[in-house]
């Protein structure tokens, strides 16, 4: 069946209801397409706060906030983006809360906010209280109401499609999505005049994650399919704070609530690494230090973790400020925090990387300036880039809506001035039914459950490209990434129905994973430098003359790839040594 919408957005987190929502606002008929129901995108796991300069509880400023993020991003973020990310914060705020979020109050009753890692008072001082909170379910709240409005608003919603193929005709313009309809197994085409991804991150390449089960980066592997690079895929983000062995997140919101790390001879050992910031350091220092203290033996119980102290911080804050988090210690690890700490590790947590695109969501190809006419991203699959090599906690959601509702008028604006539809090709659908087809036709001679390449690769990606890196370890990643594109077209689909084939979708996205994957390690590779959260232990200094610069990543799909470089765009803040 073919479906025709002015506008198709493929995803349904908070990116992709805010585009939603404003190109609908914007007179556009609107269509969201998403594999999982609206209300389970990862956004609504986002727990400790989205970050604006509002000075509700000591005094902020929006440029202190765009200096914090273009340090933290180790100046890689391009600096017009964050501008007009952290500028347009305060107002985001407001506008999201008379949408109906409701945010936690501070004894004055104006919005509560907390610290996190990386957010200073004047250019560095000490740490601010910035981040705005609904207690530690900001992101549920978000994803919620901004469901709440596209439905009011009348967005069209295809629940449970899962989009496999971007569909460029002939002459190289986007026409719209190929999708599979979960429940039935139809094939469906999209026609649209505007596309735009919002399909999140990529957290499940990595063995220990904090992301959930779809976050399997279908919409960057698409998007490089289709012939379009991925920017700074090397910069993965492991959160400092993953419960032990789960990966499963405990906010930073913990550490700007008062919590302490502590190595195994009860040493607050971040102040050594960042006397002033100290456990609100940024992401990339604190995962990298909690490694080196374990290296050198001060694990717990000689094990690969620390401990996460909350023990001073009071009972009445862990039950209003940090109740969901009190709750998955207790349920997962057998810790009650208000009497003994919680065992911490990192765990791949965020994509800083993704589709380049420019601060509008127009999706671009190779210099500035160059975007696909009708194609757009926005979200965590894009790469604007506001976190360059590190992004700060609380501005992913920010950056979510901010750029959600730039990329939203401007779908709705080219609507407006007569965007037409693209023509479709012949026969839109034929790729993804033979790739389905030929899944289906494997047989236990051929191949093996999906299930073992995905745990290989998984396995691969976290020994060898994780918090630390070295020529050494990513080229053996990139030998197991080859054969293990090869073992993914011969996995083996046991459910041959129709109905809830997920084992089928399990199969396509392991496809997808090894591509990306790649585009990490092979661009990992190519960076012989250590900057934010890609760290070579064979090349231990940020190297500004040769690689202050984007990495473009383009692939053939096929193990073949070629790199491009793009300028960062400085306006203020020239780089410097990064000092906590
Ligand atoms: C546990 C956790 C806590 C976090 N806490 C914070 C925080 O406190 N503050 C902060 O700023 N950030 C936080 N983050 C980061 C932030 O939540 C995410 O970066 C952000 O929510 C991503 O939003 P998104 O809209 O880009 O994607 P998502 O919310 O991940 O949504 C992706 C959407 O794409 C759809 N999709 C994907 N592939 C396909 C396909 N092939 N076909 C159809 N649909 C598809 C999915 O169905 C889904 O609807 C946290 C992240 C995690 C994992």
């Amino acid at each position: 069946m073919t479906f025709t919408h002015d506008v198709v957005i493929v995803g349904a987190g908070g990116a992709g209801l805010m585009s939603a929502l404003y190109a609908k606002e914007g007179g556009a008929d609107v269509a969201v397409v998403s594999k999982l129901h609206p209300l389970r995108s990862h956004t609504g796991a986002a727990q400790g706060g989205i970050s604006a300069a509002l000075g509700n509880e000591e005094e902020d400023h929006w440029l202190w906030h765009a200096f914090d993020t273009v340090k933290g991003s180790d100046y890689l973020g391009d600096q017009d983006a964050i501008e007009a990310l952290c500028k347009d914060a305060p107002r985001t705020i407001v506008e999201l809360e008379h949408y109906g979020v409701p945010f936690s109050r501070n004894s004055e009753g104006t919005i509560s906010q907390r610290r996190f890692g990386g957010h200073t008072r004047n250019f560095g001082e000490s740490p601010v209280r910035r981040a705005c909170h609904a207690a530690d379910r900001t992101g549920h709240t978000i994803l919620h109401t901004l469901y709440d409005q596209c439905t009011k608003q009348g967005v069209r919603f295809y629940d449970e499609f899962q989009v496999l193929d971007l569909i460029m005709n002939p002459d190289g313009e986007p026409a719209g999505v190929v999708a599979y309809e979960i429940l039935t197994g139809e094939v469906h085409t999209f026609h649209a005049k505007v596309v735009c991804f919002a399909t999140g991150g990529y957290g499940r390449a990595f063995k220990t994650t904090s992301n959930a089960h779809a976050g399997t980066g279908d919409g960057m592997s698409m998007m490089l399919r289709a012939g379009i690079p991925l920017e700074d895929m090397e910069f993965v983000q492991f959160h400092p704070t993953g419960l032990y062995r789960l990966g499963i997140l405990i906010t930073e919101g913990a550490r700007g609530e008062g919590g302490i790390l502590r190595n195994s001879e009860g040493e607050r050992f971040m102040e050594r690494y960042a006397p002033t910031v100290k456990d609100l350091a940024p992401r990339d220092m604190v995962s990298q230090c909690i490694y080196k203290e374990i290296r050198e033996g001060r694990g717990v119980n000689g094990k690969d973790y620390v401990h996460l102290d909350l023990t001073h911080v009071g009972d009445e804050v862990l039950d209003k400020k940090l109740p969901e988090i009190s709750e998955f210690s207790r349920t997962y690890m057998g810790v009650n925090p208000k009497q003994e700490p919680i065992p911490v590790a990192p765990t791949c947590h965020y994509a800083m990387g993704g589709i380049p695109t420019d601060a509008d969501g127009h999706v671009e190809t190779k210099e500035r300036g160059t975007s696909v006419p009708g194609l757009f991203a926005v979200g965590e699959c894009a790469c604007v880039s506001v976190h360059g090599a590190n992004r700060l906690g609380t501005n992913s959601l920010l950056e979510l809506v901010v750029f959600g509702r730039r990329a939203g008028m401007q779908m709705a604006k080219e609507v407006r001035e007569g965007k037409s539809f693209a023509a479709l090709p012949d026969e839109p659908e034929q790729e993804t039914r033979d790739l389905l087809d030929d899944l289906l036709a494997n047989t236990p001679d051929d191949g093996e459950p999906t299930v073992k390449v995905r745990t290989d690769l998984q396995e691969t990606m976290m020994s060898n490209v994780s918090v630390f890196r070295t020529d050494e370890t990513l080229s053996e990643s990139l030998n197991d990434l080859e054969e293990l594109r090869e073992r993914a077209k011969h996995v083996v689909v046991e459910d041959k129905g129709k109905k809830f084939n997920t084992d089928l979708m399990d199969a396509v996205e392991i496809g997808f994973m090894v591509d990306y994957a790649e585009a990490i390690a092979a661009s990992a590779h190519y960076r012989t430098e250590s900057r934010g959260a890609h760290s070579r232990e064979d090349y231990q200094n940020r190297n500004d003359d040769e690689w202050l610069e984007h990495t473009l990543f383009y692939s053939d799909g096929e193990g073949n790839y070629e790199f491009a470089d793009k300028d960062v765009v400085i306006t203020r803040f020239e780089p410097k040594e990064r000092k906590y």
